[in-house]
């Protein structure tokens, strides 16, 4: 007996017969004893369509109005979750982010968590009912505005509930059957991992693998949290992410490397020319920085001796891509660099385990992986415990096969992908 947070994407309420399904599975935990708060995301690509749409009517919608129009999905399926569980004969409530006391900064589409103040999912649970969340959605302090916490936030939503609420644990339902080795969807004899560490699922969440929100991850490090990442669509057990393997996990043995993830999200942004100057770095990031932009990998060359000059390349989302080149482009007489090149066909591919700290030879491994496979690398970085790379975006898939065999991550038995577009 215990409380329980469980999180449904997308893909398993895609339908009224997924969120029929997912109510069938909310009710047999409540009946098992658990108080259960449930997170819910909005059905199938609902999302996707609805920032279509407002791509059809402007093609730069204020912040405000697309979360105010995003937030609109995960409350459709919140309502029908909610009366698919009375249709069992259990009481449930669905309630906003808002109702929920998500509270957040007033950063419109990549929304903070600052506090969870949960009062009314506590009423609802006393009162026997299940409680029913929008994911990925809160309120501002300082505006008192709809927010949103950015794709595939509703993760976090789970989290930080979880956590206000002392739950005993955060269960994210998927459509695959736990956190693999690569992308089931490219890597079809990619292996379940049986744990991940907070440490290795934060690298992985932030080089692009999808299956878990990057800020849910560090929220649940933060509070301790273990994460249960299965299937809504069986009943195996999935991955657990907690703060270490267990001793004497089989994970252990084979983990040179727990996982390869792969990202078409991101841009480069190469600045040609740029005096090599004291400031000069610092006053471009600044630029960047004060506009909310998340800059990832940076490569800057030694300036060639004849010109004093160098070359800045930097990776950020694609989205962020188009303000980014005009905030560079205003201050582009004031620093004198020559010019811009914008690349959006870019893709990273980052390799992560613990087990690199203690291993020499795994970035020659790698490279020469993706040497024999064809591929140019056009940017490197590392972490203790990650080594990422920038190929080609049509090269990337190719790489992640590579790599996946290289480190002989490959399994016989194929993993099955349950539903969801991957879109
Ligand atoms: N519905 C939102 C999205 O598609 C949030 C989520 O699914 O977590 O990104
Ligand atoms: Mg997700």
């Amino acid at each position: 007996m215990g409380l329980i947070v469980q999180k449904y994407g997308g893909s398993s309420v895609a339908d009224a017969e997924g969120l029929k399904r997912v109510a069938n599975r909310i009710v047999a935990t409540k009946k098992a004893g658990h108080q259960v708060v449930v997170v819910v995301s909005a059905m199938g690509d609902t999302t996707d369509e609805l920032i279509d749409l407002a791509n059809q009517v402007t093609p730069m919608p204020t912040g405000r109005e697309l979360d105010m129009l995003l937030t609109a999905g995960e409350r459709i399926s919140m309502a029908l979750l909610a009366m698919a569980i009375g249709n069992l004969g259990h009481e449930a409530m669905s309630f906003t982010g808002s109702q929920a006391g998500v509270i957040t900064d007033s950063t419109h589409g990549k929304a903070r968590i600052i506090d969870v103040a949960p009062g009314r999912i506590r009423e609802a649970l006393e009162g026997g009912h299940i409680a029913i969340v929008a994911g990925f959605q809160g309120v501002s302090q300082d505006t008192n505005d709809v927010t949103t916490l950015g794709r595939g936030g509703s993760d976090t939503t789970a989290v930080a509930l979880a956590a206000a609420l002392d739950a005993d644990v955060c269960e994210i339902y998927t459509d695959v059957d736990g956190v693999y080795s690569a992308d089931p969807r490219v890597v079809p004899s990619a292996r379940k991992l049986t744990t991940v560490t907070y440490e290795e699922m934060l690298e992985l969440a932030a080089s692009g693998a999808k299956v878990l929100h990057l800020r849910c991850v560090e929220y649940a490090r933060r509070y301790n949290l273990p994460i249960h990442v299965r299937s809504s669509f069986s009943n195996l057990e999935g991955t657990w992410i907690v703060n270490d393997h267990p001793e004497g996990a089989e994970d252990m043995e084979q983990a040179i490397i727990s996982g390869i993830a792969h990202d078409k999200s991101e841009a480069k942004i190469t600045i040609v020319g740029v005096p090599d100057r004291t400031g000069v770095a610092a006053r471009i990031f600044q630029s960047i920085a004060d506009s909310d932009i998340n800059i990832d990998m940076i490569v800057q060359n030694v300036s060639a001796a004849a010109t004093g000059l160098t070359d800045i390349s930097f990776t950020l989302p694609k989205s962020d891509g188009a303000e980014a080149t005009a905030l560079l482009k205003d201050i582009q007489g004031e620093i004198g660099f020559a010019s811009l090149l914008y690349d959006d066909q870019v893709g990273k591919l980052s390799l992560v385990g613990a087990g690199m700290r203690s291993h020499p030879g795994v970035t020659a491994t790698f490279f020469a992986c993706l040497a024999d496979a064809g591929l140019n690398i056009e940017m490197i970085s590392t972490s203790e415990i990650r080594i990422s790379v920038i190929v080609r975006d049509t090269d990337l898939e190719k790489g992640v096969k590579a790599a996946h065999t290289a480190f002989e991550l490959d399994t016989t038995n194929e993993a099955v992908v349950y539903g969801g577009t991957g879109r």
